[in-house]
């Protein structure tokens, strides 16, 4: 596969130097949260209760997770919580992309280390 973000054409040292920018770049790894949060308006069960005229208790805010074979788990989130949440869920999403990019990179690099070497046994 080629790669499509135009890492062909930086140097050996540029792309390494972009490596590094990427590292730095990755939030802490303590505060990571895989997840999705959602929010809720719930009805209590009271018939007396204002809920059951429309006005739903909430927001309520759940964490969800997917383990795999559609088993999901979660909670509830405490809304003090919630933004310390989200800050971690895309402290995750951050982390993935960041890490993909320098697969990319090293990628480049091997194919080019691949290139020079084969270009030696060229040579004779
Ligand atoms: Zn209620």
């Amino acid at each position: 596969m080629k790669a499509s973000s135009g890492l062909g054409r930086l140097s050996p040292l540029a792309l390494r130097q972009r490596r590094q920018g990427l590292a730095k770049l990755l939030p802490p790894v303590t505060q990571i949260l895989r997840g999705s949060l959602v929010e809720r308006f719930v009805t209590c069960g009271n018939p007396a209760c204002r809920c059951a005229q429309g006005e739903r208790h909430g927001p309520i805010w759940y964490l969800t997770v997917t383990l795999g074979r559609g088993r999901t788990t979660g909670g509830i989130i405490p809304e003090k919580k919630v933004s310390e949440v989200r800050g971690w869920i895309d402290n995750y999403h951050k982390v993935k992309v960041h890490l993909e990019k320098i697969s990319e990179i090293n990628r480049e690099l091997l194919r080019r280390d691949l290139a020079r070497q084969r270009k030696h046994k060229r040579k004779g």
